[in-house]
């Protein structure tokens, strides 16, 4: 049977391995930690704005078994109530528009999933190396073989790169404020290794504007406390709604560290207004880092302390350092069969785009590896349309210094551009 190997266990790799194994190939996904689900392991919103559309349309298409996971009690905890939109300009996070599920339940149904469906997982290894060999009619260079850290060969007929863009500890020195000890752990399994990069393809990088400093990347912009360092009434009411929000005192807010998170387009409410949510943790989103003494001044977190990052008073992990610049069949651009999904293949961010995008490389790598043609969703297909514009932001420097996602002004002003409502329906309605 045709063999297909998923380099990166987050969001985007489940979804590749579940697509390429549900398309009939036989496919080892290796993850070099010990968990699946990668930097999703601290999400657990999803379904806002026009992110709904993208969940509904991959479910559509066949593609949507990750989606069907973590919408499906006892993993989806918090189902969205409301229904109303806001105007194009205004990013989601508002409370009860969005489905909230249970990152660490979410980890553990996917593992049963994926191995329930035959899928090989390997943990705690590290694709270190490739073995390249000659392409055939002008294909692109054939990758025969990733190699494992301990020492394992895996030969395949087509691969993913699904390694993410975050860390390791030298790009959290250079671009951040060092190792924050993040839920990356590189300590334990090593930094972040592209089998993409290794293949010899280009690295792209997110740039930051002169304003904020220049330089690389963006801090991730989600910090975590122990439930019981929050005020009793504020973690229950959290955990009972599943979201929440507190004003933050104006003595410590500061808007600089919008500039440097992924949070762009800046969205300066998440300055002023803590949104809390209950994914099975405390999460305080769109905290990009704050000095434990200024959280300690928020009503509800006098008594905080962090548990991810442990150094969420100095700084965050530092993300999309390295992007590959590829086609909208998420085939690596002048490779044969190597695909990329998720963050590894645009300045995309979210859980809906890392799985979707995981979804088409995961399809199209078993397709390659059967010898068929590459499925390209139409750009009149909303997941179509987001993979050819994030393509074609990769490349241009100013299209490099935002990050995408289907919630995001940018891609909502493009959508409502076309005449489509600006959730992506194409009647022109919102709902
Ligand atoms: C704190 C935080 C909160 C967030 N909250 C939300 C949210 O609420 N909703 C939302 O939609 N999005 C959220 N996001 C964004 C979302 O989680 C990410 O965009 C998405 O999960 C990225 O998935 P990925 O698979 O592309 O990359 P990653 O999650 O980075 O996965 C890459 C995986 O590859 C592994 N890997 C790397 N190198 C190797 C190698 N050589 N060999 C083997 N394995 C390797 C890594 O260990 C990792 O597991 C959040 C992000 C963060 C950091």
């Amino acid at each position: 049977m045709p063999k297909v190997i998923v380099v990166g266990g987050g969001f985007s790799g489940v979804s590749a391995a579940a697509c390429a194994r549900n398309a009939g190939a036989d496919v080892t996904l290796v993850e070099r930690t010990d968990q699946l689900l990668g930097v999703g392991l601290h999400s657990g919103i999803y379904y806002n704005d026009g992110r709904m559309s993208a969940v509904e349309e991959l479910k559509a298409l066949g593609g949507g078994y990750i989606f069907d996971i973590i919408g499906t009690h006892p993993v989806l905890t918090h189902p969205r109530t409301e229904m109303k939109w806001a105007g194009v300009e205004e990013l989601a996070h508002r409370h009860g528009e969005n489905h909230i599920f249970h990152c660490m339940k979410a980890e553990t149904y996917i593992r049963k999933y994926l191995r329930g469906i035959g899928v090989e997982l390997i943990f705690a290894d590290r694709a270190v190396d490739v073995a390249m060999g000659r392409a055939q009619n002008n294909q692109g260079s054939k990758m025969l073989a990733v190699k494992l850290e301990k020492g394992r060969v895996l030969t395949g007929d087509a691969f993913v790169d699904t390694t993410g863009g975050a860390g390791g500890i030298q790009v959290c020195v250079d671009y951040g404020y060092g190792c924050v000890e993040c839920m990356l752990r590189c300590n334990s399994f090593g930094d972040r290794v592209s089998i993409a990069t290794k293949a010899g393809a280009p690295e792209l990088r997110k740039l930051r504007d002169t304003k904020h400093g220049g330089g690389f990347g963006a801090l991730s912009s989600a910090t975590s406390f122990y439930d019981d360092s929050i005020d009793p009434e504020l973690l229950e009411a959290v955990r009972r709604e599943g979201s929440w929000k507190v004003d933050v005192p104006e003595e410590v807010q500061n808007m600089l560290k919008i500039g440097l998170s992924t949070n762009l387009p800046y969205d300066p409410s998440h300055v002023k207004v803590i949104k809390m949510a209950y994914p099975g943790f405390f999460k305080a989103n769109g905290m990009v880092y704050m000095p434990l003494e200024d959280v300690r001044k928020i009503p509800g977190f006098e008594h905080a302390r962090f548990s991810d990052p442990l150094g969420g008073g100095v700084g965050n992990a530092v993300r999309f350092m390295s992007m590959a610049p590829r086609e909208n069949s998420l085939k690596v651009s002048g490779f044969a069969n190597l695909f990329v999904g998720g963050e590894k293949a645009g300045p995309n961010v979210g859980i809906q785009e890392a799985i979707v995008t995981g979804a088409v490389a995961g399809h199209n790598a078993a397709r390659n590896a059967f010898g068929k043609d590459l499925l390209v969703l139409p750009r009149a297909t909303v997941l179509g349309d987001f993979i050819a514009l994030v393509q074609e932001m990769m490349g241009s420097e100013k299209g490099l210094m935002e990050t995408y996602s289907f919630m995001k002004p940018t891609f909502r002003r493009h959508m409502a551009s076309k005449g489509c409502g600006w959730l992506g329906w194409r009647d022109g309605s919102e709902a």
